[in-house]
């Protein structure tokens, strides 16, 4: 089976195991409609780590570009980009010029290739600074997430916004943490939380609502990244999958109009459906960091139609010639 096939064939069964169950577990949540409209049509491009020319990668700003293109030259273009974090390969544990280095790359990138208007979230790796843990980098200006939302021109860390007839919301996974290697743990701040809250309860119930967040908020992929299983548990790391699962998934309860997450982080996919609400991790442009695939996915990026009933498509997307 080539890889084509095989995308196709998983988003297939993938559709069919979230119609099933939804209809099975809860009589609120229904399949798709029969007559439903697509309103909108997303390219979600996730962890595309770009970073200047090294030795060892594929180029990372050759393959943006290739993806860019792949995804804006479709017949059936997207509306918007949505740009899933972890834009770059790494600013939590390198110095200012290297960080720099790579939002220039990623600058440079953006204005010659990005056609259509796009949305972004912060990944882990947007961050600068919380894995070097010196107390004299935290006083600079640009630490942490100054440094990304300086170079994206975002005003928040999070926000949401409407359009055609859908609410999207875009999270910030990403707290310090130092009590654990990787510098940060995935989850809301309790400002952000009750924001979250407060948005959702704005939002008219007869609009649906997408969540991004880079992280995902509940994922099935993370159980194989590495051999977690050899330890005897499946022990998830709160860095890999959101900590607070558990009281965003009770919030989403009280929104029935919640339908569909988009992350990544984990450069691997799944689709999987909870309680009526539809969590999709969108794999990674740049596949294995760069270095071809990673386990069974190739470099990819996401299509996601949205429809006016609630319901969406995903496809994901290989967009390297072979
Ligand atoms: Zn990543």
């Amino acid at each position: 089976m080539n890889r084509r096939s095989f995308f196709n064939r998983s988003a297939t069964l993938a559709l069919g195991a979230a119609v099933g169950s939804s209809s099975g577990l809860l009589a609120a949540a229904t399949g798709p409609s029969l007559d439903r409209k697509r309103v909108l049509r997303a390219a979600h491009l996730t962890d595309i780590h770009v970073m200047p020319e090294m030795e060892g990668h594929q180029s990372p700003a050759a393959g943006m570009t290739d993806a860019l293109r792949h995804a804006q030259a479709q017949a059936d273009k997207p509306d918007v980009l949505f740009f899933g974090g972890d834009l770059i390969m790494d600013a939590l544990k390198l110095e200012k010029e290297k960080v720099t280095a790579q939002w220039d790359v990623w600058g440079k990138v953006v204005s010659a290739e990005v056609k259509i208007p796009a949305k972004l979230c912060l990944g882990n790796h947007d961050v600068w600074g919380w894995g070097i843990r010196d107390a004299a980098l935290e006083t600079e200006a640009l630490y942490g997430k100054a440094f990304a939302l300086e170079r994206l021109a975002l005003k928040d860390r999070y926000y949401s916004y409407d359009q055609a007839g859908w609410h999207f919301v875009v999270l910030d996974s990403v707290q310090r943490d130092y009590g654990n290697k990787h510098g940060y743990t995935a989850r809301l701040d309790d400002a952000q939380f009750a924001w979250l809250a407060k948005d959702l309860a704005a939002t008219p119930v007869a609009t649906p609502v997408c969540v991004l967040s880079h992280i995902p908020i509940l994922s099935a992929c993370v159980f194989f990244d590495t051999d977690l299983e050899a330890t005897g548990s499946w022990l998830i790391p709160g860095a890999w999958t959101h900590i607070d699962a558990r009281r965003i998934k009770d919030l989403f309860r009280k929104h029935a109009n919640v339908k569909v997450c988009l992350s990544g982080h984990v450069h691997l996919a799944d689709d999987i459906t909870y309680l009526g609400v539809r969590y999709l991790c969108n794999g990674a442009v740049s596949g294995g960091w760069w270095k071809g695939d990673y386990q069974e996915f190739p470099p990819a990026y996401a299509l996601v139609d949205f429809y006016d009933d609630g319901s969406v498509e995903n496809r994901l997307v290989p967009y390297r010639r072979a």
